[in-house]
């Protein structure tokens, strides 16, 4: 066969045990999930009521357009409804920047570590990938700027980053955006956005007017709770937006997806209470780093990442031993580190008291 020359060697996107799995494997009753940064708490009360009622035909066709979806996210954010892109999760928004922006001879600049679907997408247009080591766990937005070049088509800025978990101060934002010339696209990925708490973050949608060639990157995965529903957009220019749709597959939003986007969103109050109760939930795993003395990073995320001191690997499989699954930093060129998401304080308790014992039996602490 005639493979793009890309595809030899590649891998598919490793997405860690499924619990069913883990359980089986370890014989456990119970095993808590906190490796992929869902929300614990599940989604909003009025999503679960109107699924159990349900009605929907689902043998039609959804609305291409997400018309109710796209009218309900407009007013909410008071942008025009063609200054939005809808995508089957925000994966499906990288697929159609990275499909319509980058190719052989164009370059792509990404943090790193950072969200690997950037890397991966462009490696399957061919583009050249420029990673930029993170400065600790925080994007280095003037080498960033400075890796640019009249080759460049797309900057990725994860803020905050995943793995990390480092918001980006709105003062360095614009400082790195002043730099960036008009004809690079740069995305502001914002999955975290609504758990960010830090008081130099600002909202973000002006910077869309004033830097017509930003494209921020929204998900209802995270915080909203429906990472299975697979709904994010983005929110830019109209002329960027009309350039991107083209390349969108026609019907890459179900209707059921479309719906209880909508109703999620309607529901604040929820949302609200999820940030407040992962606050508590990130001061649970500060007080035992700072405890323990292990280097973390400010998150403004539903995530903490810190070194553990120990092999990560090792951390990650004794954890999965004792029920919780978590992301190793190997996988994330990060060793030493692990990636936690924040869980109810339930869970947060119990896993950090098996942590506690692991990295006392790995001889990181007496
Ligand atoms: C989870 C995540 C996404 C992908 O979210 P989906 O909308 O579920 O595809 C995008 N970017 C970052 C940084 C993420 O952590």
């Amino acid at each position: 066969m005639k493979w793009k020359q890309q595809i030899h060697g590649m891998k598919a996107y490793q997405p860690g045990k499924p619990i069913a799995e883990v359980q089986r494997e370890f014989g456990l009753k119970e095993v808590i999930k906190l490796a992929s940064n869902e929300n614990p708490f599940g989604c909003s009360p009025k999503v679960t009521a109107y699924l159990k009622d349900d009605a929907t035909n689902h043998a039609i066709y959804p609305d291409g357009y997400a018309q109710n979806l796209r009218t309900a996210v407009a007013d909410h954010l008071g942008v025009k409804e063609t200054q939005l892109l809808f995508g089957n999760g925000s994966d499906d928004i990288i697929t159609m920047i990275t499909r319509a922006l980058l190719y052989p001879g164009v370059n792509t600049i990404m943090a790193d570590p950072s969200f690997s679907q950037y890397w991966h997408n462009a490696e399957i247009e061919g583009a050249e990938i420029r990673k930029i080591p993170c400065i600790e766990g925080a994007h280095d937005l003037d080498a960033m700027a400075a890796a640019i070049d009249d080759k460049t088509s797309v900057v990725w800025v994860c803020s905050p980053n995943n793995p990390t978990g480092v918001v980006i101060p709105d003062a360095d934002l614009r400082a790195f955006l002043n730099k960036v010339p008009s004809d690079v696209l740069v995305i502001l990925d914002e999955a975290y956005l609504e758990y960010v708490t830090h008081p130099g973050h600002k909202e973000t949608l002006p910077l869309i007017n004033e830097y017509p060639n930003v494209l921020l990157m929204r998900t209802f995965s995270k915080a909203y709770g429906l990472a299975s529903f697979r709904v994010g957009y983005a929110i830019g220019q109209p002329e960027i937006i009309a350039k991107l749709d083209p390349v969108r597959a026609p019907f890459n939003n179900t209707i059921l997806s479309q719906s209880v986007a909508a109703i999620a969103l309607s529901d604040q109050d929820y949302i609200k209470a999820c940030r407040e109760a992962n606050e508590k939930g990130k001061k649970q795993y500060v007080e035992f780093c700072e405890k323990h003395n292990l280097n973390y990073y400010p998150s403004d995320t539903n995530f903490i990442f810190f070194n553990t001191r120990a092999d990560s690997d090792v951390v990650f499989n004794e954890l999965m031993k004792r029920g919780f699954i978590i992301r190793s930093g190997n996988a994330l060129g990060a060793p030493g580190f692990i990636r936690i998401t924040i869980g109810t304080e339930a869970q947060n308790a119990a896993l950090l008291s098996h942590l506690e014992e692991v990295l006392k039996e790995q001889g990181v602490f007496a």
